[in-house]
Formats: structure tokens, C-alpha cells, sequence
């Protein structure tokens, strides 16, 4: 069951420096609104696993082989089973205000009286210095665009930092959650992550996530979590500071069943394309950023049928 609240976007970033002050009320009543049980926990998570391990040697790949499932993995999939194993990867400004806001949120921690604007603007200086596919992007933008993305960080970090207390985040906020399977299987390794684990204790965690993460992205985090941990979390809240959006997502045994058979699908497409054996192919809108699309006969037709038009001229 998903819920959303939203507050008005900021028009300027002095605006969003100034900050809604229902955010992290929002956030909090989110925390508080996901009822407090019964958790799954132990042998209730023992089925999860065996659904995961039979669905994969169902699937007959080589147990030899090594698979990653993320979010842009279990997306592509759902999209084209052909385009899951595709490596393509680009900066988006929303990609981009979340990386930034994150190191501008940190660099606010280190100095309190650091400026959400101060602070993206030093992150975007960083990345470009760093250079890395993050300052590449940045340096291609035009000074309007890299503006444009300032204030899109600021904005976020802003929204971030005072909607959320991080200095009860614990050691391991911005950080990868991950589980291999045993050896036997294809060896899928699911890559979530999440912001911080509020609860209290064993069986009664909701996970934060901060970014504008799509329910079935929020859904693999909760399965990571839980096979690596031993226990589901009750739900997750998803802040997005770019959109001051609080959503949240109650975690049932339902929805991890759901989830574990996409992570299967997701897997097998994947095995499939690194084996390079016949695939089921759904072309879409979704082939303009697929990787194979230069050697793939059906994407190809159906964006020589589609062109790209912009107020009904091609592009
Ligand atoms: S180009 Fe389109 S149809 Fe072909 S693999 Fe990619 S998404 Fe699928």
C-alpha cells in the first residue's frame, strides 16, 4: 500500500534554504503511521530464500554465473526481459542532485555553517576536479545547466538536512546492503541500499531511503535487507527532497514474494543475455536508452517507426 504527501516545490533556492518546516514532521508521522507488526522474522524468511533458489535453478543457467541485480536491473527487465544485463548508464539531473545534495549534506555535518548553497556549489567543484563519469557529465552542461543542477542540489541537501536528524543515522547511511547466494545456484547478489534503519529492534525496522525511488526500487531494498539481515522491515519511508514528497511502503509477506519473483525474472533475463541465448524482446520507448539497441532488430524497428518529436517535430 503506498501513501503520498507532497509539499509545493520551492520556486527559488533561497526558498528551499528557508525549508518547509512539516517536512521531517512528515517523515516522522510516516515512521509512525506503519503499524508495529506482526514482523517477519526467522523461519518466516526461510521460504523467501527457497522461492529465490528454486526459481533460479529453474531457470537451468550455469551456477558459475555471476549476477547483479539492482534497481535499473529489475526496471529494464520488467520493461525488456533482452535489456536487463545492459551495462548503459548516464547522468540525469535527478541522479545528479542526489549524489551532490548526499556530499553537501555531509559537508554541512562537517561545518555546521556551511550553506546549502555554498555546500552543493563546493560538491559540484569536487566532482568536476575528481572528474569520474559524474564531472563529465557536469563539464558537457552548459554554465546555465550547471546552475541549474546547483540549485537542484541545493534544494535537495537543503530539504535533506533538515528533514531528516542525521546525526542519529548511524554508521552506515549512503551505504550498499548486498547478499550472494550459496554456492550451487547462479550467483545472484541483490544490490540495495537504504539511509538508516529507524525501529526499535529486531522485526519492528522501517527503512529511510532519501531520493525519488520508484515502489518496486523501494521493494528490492526491503528484500535486501531482509536476507541479509534475518528479519523484514516493517515498511519503508521514502523521502524525496527533490519533490519534498514522504511516501511510504508497507513490507508484507506479499510484497517479498512479489519482489523475489522480479529479482528471479530480472536474473534470468540477465543469465540469458550473458549467455547470449534466445530472449523474449518488448520494444518500447524504453529502447531509446537501451545499450543494445544498434544490434537489436525489433528496438530498432520501433524507433525507425518512432521518431522522436518535440512539439511534433523530430528530434
Ligand atoms: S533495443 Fe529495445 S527491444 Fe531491443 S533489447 Fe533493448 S529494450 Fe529490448
Amino acid at each position: 500500500m503506498m501513501t503520498t504527501t507532497t509539499v509545493p516545490t520551492m520556486a527559488t533556492t533561497m526558498a528551499a534554504e528557508a525549508e518547509d518546516p512539516t517536512l521531517a514532521a512528515r517523515v516522522s508521522a510516516a515512521v509512525r503511521a506503519i503499524p508495529a507488526g506482526p514482523p517477519l522474522i526467522g523461519a518466516g524468511i526461510a521460504p523467501l530464500r527457497q522461492a529465490l533458489a528454486e526459481g533460479l535453478r529453474a531457470g537451468g543457467l550455469p551456477t558459475t554465473l555471476q549476477i547483479r541485480v539492482d534497481r535499473e536491473t529489475l526496471e529494464r527487465a520488467e520493461r525488456c526481459p533482452a535489456a536487463a544485463a545492459s551495462a548503459r548508464f548516464a547522468w540525469r539531473a535527478v541522479l545528479a542532485s542526489r549524489r551532490l545534495g548526499t556530499s553537501a549534506v555531509e559537508a554541512m555535518l562537517d561545518r555546521p555553517t556551511l550553506g546549502a548553497a555554498e555546500a552543493a556549489t563546493q560538491a559540484v567543484e569536487e566532482a568536476l576536479t575528481e572528474g569520474g563519469r559524474l564531472g563529465l557529465w557536469l563539464a558537457g552542461l552548459s554554465a546555465a545547466g550547471r546552475g541549474a543542477v546547483i540549485a537542484a542540489a541545493t534544494t535537495w541537501s537543503s530539504r535533506a538536512f533538515t528533514a531528516v536528524p542525521w546525526v542519529d543515522l548511524g554508521a552506515q547511511p549512503l551505504h550498499g546492503i548486498a547478499n550472494g547466494y550459496p554456492p550451487g545456484y547462479p550467483q545472484v547478489t541483490i544490490a540495495g541500499r537504504y539511509d538508516a534503519e529507524l525501529g526499535r529492534g529486531r522485526g519492528l525496522a522501517v527503512l529511510l531511503l532519501i531520493g525519488g525511488m520508484r515502489p518496486a526500487a523501494a521493494s528490492l531494498d526491503a528484500l535486501g535487507f531482509t536476507l541479509h539481515r534475518g528479519f523484514a522491515p516493517l515498511g519503508v519511508v521514502v523521502l524525496d527532497p527533490s519533490r519534498g514528497s514522504v511516501t511510504s511502503l508497507l513490507v508484507d509477506e506479499a510484497l517479498l514474494v512479489a519482489t523475489v519473483q522480479a529479482v528471479v525474472r530480472a536474473s534470468l533475463a540477465s543469465g540469458r543475455r550473458l549467455e547470449a541465448l534466445p530472449m523474449e524482446m518488448t520494444p518500447g520507448s524504453h529502447c531509446r536508452w537501451c545499450a543494445w539497441r544498434d544490434g537489436c532488430p525489433p528496438g530498432r524497428a520501433w524507433l525507425d517507426a518512432a521518431p522522436r518529436r518535440v512539439n511534433g517535430i523530430p528530434v
